[in-house]
């Protein structure tokens, strides 16, 4: 998506530790233009799935699910929580995923009433690095019994592993932005 490879250059920092910070339009402070049209490019993207709900998981995928829902004919958006809760309550669906950018492990979990079997689920997120959060997502919808359409992703860090491992596994990757280099200040991305 040339908008959003556009952005990246020109408001993106490269951080120690592969991290990127697009802060000031996508996590922290959001451009709702610019996720307005990710929105638009998800739906163009998995236009003919029977999508009935997006799954993401707190807190920067939420934003963005959200606003994409409206192009999805306003599904509901379910997002996995990190932290417990005493407003969690009914039975849980529960996975594990090691953070990337702050290294720690957190439970995560969703409520079972929200995920139905009959639900075709599309898994959207901000970043995919090493495919720690979207597995933890797989195995939510996996025990929840719904149909995968596929993940959202708005920037996958393409020289990370996570991307080539879930299309391996048959997991069909969406992504908005593919960065093939982040180095010396520098950002490449793949070429379609
Ligand atoms: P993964 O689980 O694929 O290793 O990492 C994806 C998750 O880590 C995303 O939910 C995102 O919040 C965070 N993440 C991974 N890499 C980056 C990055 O370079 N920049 C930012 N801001 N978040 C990242």
């Amino acid at each position: 998506m040339k908008r959003l490879e556009e952005r990246i250059l020109q408001d993106g920092n490269i951080k120690e530790g592969n991290v990127l910070k697009v802060d000031s339009f996508l996590n922290h402070q959001m451009d709702i233009r610019l996720l307005n049209e990710i929105g638009k490019e998800f739906r163009r993207l998995f236009d003919g799935c029977p999508v009935t709900k997006i799954l993401t998981i707190e807190a920067s995928g939420i934003g963005i699910a959200a606003i994409a829902a409206q192009y999805f004919d306003f599904i509901p958006v379910v997002f996995a929580k990190k932290a417990k809760s005493k407003n969690l309550d009914g039975e849980l669906l529960t996975s594990q995923v090691v953070s990337f950018t702050k290294g720690t492990v957190s439970d995560i979990q969703v409520a079972k009433k929200f995920l139905k079997p009959e639900d075709t689920v599309l898994i959207i997120d901000d970043f995919l690095a090493r495919g720690q959060a979207v597995l933890g997502l797989l195995d939510i919808v996996k025990q929840a019994g719904c149909k995968l359409a596929g993940c959202g992703i708005v920037i996958e860090k393409g020289f990370q592993d996570g991307g080539a491992f879930l299309r391996k596994r048959g997991v069909r990757v969406e992504s908005l932005a593919i960065i093939e280099k982040m180095e010396n200040g520098t950002i490449c991305f793949r070429k379609n």
